[in-house]
């Protein structure tokens, strides 16, 4: 009864055979609904069990005392809510915190936490590696492997929570980290409504940045199903440029990308788009591609964040200098398009944007060696 209510109701969850339990850890909130209502329950028991996950933190059925004790059972036998393992942690200097995640077959993804002033951002993995190959990135160089299911995306968070161990601590969160979250669309959707959802963690939209290298058409979908903030990795004012630095800019070129950019920003409470422009010496630096830079943004719902270059081993680039960002930044800003510097965090612990690894093994790679192997035996 319970498998046949699942697999018809709950596409995405067709795999679930009612051999194994159903992990209920990163269910949209109208999942978890479909889910109690599967197994013959009213569907507030979904708002019940959110509130005792998301705002509490109570992962075992049986410390959810508002549910009767057969419920409880009865869930035990159906369901967990199963986070992922840390295998390592590091403390910055700078009071940075990286997780090293473990999700399984030998694939571990990072998590980082940066303490400012008047916040703590964490950055999350939507994905084990990245397949888009941006030139200037350490994730992109250890090629893809998979999608993190929405369980391991929002693990990530109960583990900063419980490694921080200080409540409120976390007053950010964004997809910033290993990955493309609009490529991994279908679990990325159901962390960011839990995020804002008031029965899951119940931040402000405008706290939640999903951060994209430009998957237009994810961008049309995103503006209709969850309008959390949007930051778009620019880099280059050109397409000539960009198609180098940005693959993914042959499939969908900046004139496109900015007109997703400027429909989706009508939708959203910050109504801006930050754009992330990393500061590679002699390549996107020079003045006249501020002056190209600022023609595409300028009287935009648009934000600059210029992003010092974080080297990593192998890396081909430079970081432009200190002198040239700053003159770079008020190019932009004397023209009137508001623009930032991004402070580099993190950086003694290989924290800093760009510089997440994990332990990725690169599936091309592992076809390759398996093809070999063959042959050898
Ligand atoms: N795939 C998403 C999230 C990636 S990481 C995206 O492309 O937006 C977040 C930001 O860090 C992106 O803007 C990314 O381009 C930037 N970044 C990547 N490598 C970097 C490096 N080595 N130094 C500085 N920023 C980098």
């Amino acid at each position: 009864m319970l498998t046949k209510a699942l697999n018809t109701e709950l596409p995405q969850y067709s795999r679930y055979d009612g051999a194994e339990k159903l992990n209920l850890l990163g269910l949209a909130p109208g999942e978890l609904k479909y889910f109690f209502e599967g197994l013959g329950e009213k569907p507030y028991r979904a708002r019940q069990v959110m509130h005792w996950v998301y705002r509490r933190g109570v992962l075992d059925f049986h410390g959810m005392t508002d549910l009767s004790v057969q419920f409880r059972k009865r869930l035990d036998l159906v369901a967990t809510l199963d986070l992922p393992e840390i295998a390592h942690t590091d403390r910055s200097k700078d009071g940075t915190t990286k997780w090293l995640v473990n999700v399984g077959s030998g694939q571990a993804v990072e998590t980082v936490f940066i303490p400012e002033l008047s916040r703590g951002t964490l950055c999350i993995s939507s994905q084990a590696g990245c397949a888009l190959d941006c030139a200037f990135c350490a994730t992109g160089h250890h090629g893809f492997n998979r999608n993190l299911t929405a369980a391991e995306i929002l693990g990530q968070v109960f583990l900063a929570n419980r490694g921080l161990k200080i409540e409120g601590a976390i007053t950010n969160i964004v997809f910033m980290g290993m990955g493309e979250p609009l490529a991994n669309y279908r679990n990325v959707m159901p962390v960011a409504q839990l995020l804002v959802d008031d029965y899951g963690f119940g931040l402000s939209r405008r706290r939640v940045t999903i951060s994209t290298a430009g998957l237009v058409p994810m961008i049309y979908r995103l503006a209709k199903e969850c309008n959390v903030a949007l930051a778009v990795s620019l880099h280059a004012p050109t397409d000539d440029l960009r198609d180098q630095l940005v693959p993914i800019n042959k499939r969908h070129p900046i004139r496109q990308l900015l007109k997703a950019c400027w429909y989706y920003a009508e939708g959203i409470a910050s109504r801006q788009i930050t754009f992330e422009y990393v500061m590679l010496r002699d390549i996107n630096d020079s003045l006249e591609q501020a002056r190209q830079l600022t023609s595409l943004v300028r009287g935009r719902p648009a934000k600059v964040n210029l992003i010092p270059f974080n080297s990593f081993p192998g890396a081909q680039f430079q970081c432009s200098s200190k002198h040239v960002i700053d003159e770079f930044c008020q190019y932009l800003r004397s023209r009137g398009v508001v623009t930032t510097i991004r402070q580099t965090r993190g950086n003694d612990i290989d924290a800093a944007c760009g510089q997440l690894a994990g332990k990725v093994e690169n599936r091309m790679r592992i076809r390759l060696r398996d093809k070999v192997l063959k042959r050898l035996s």
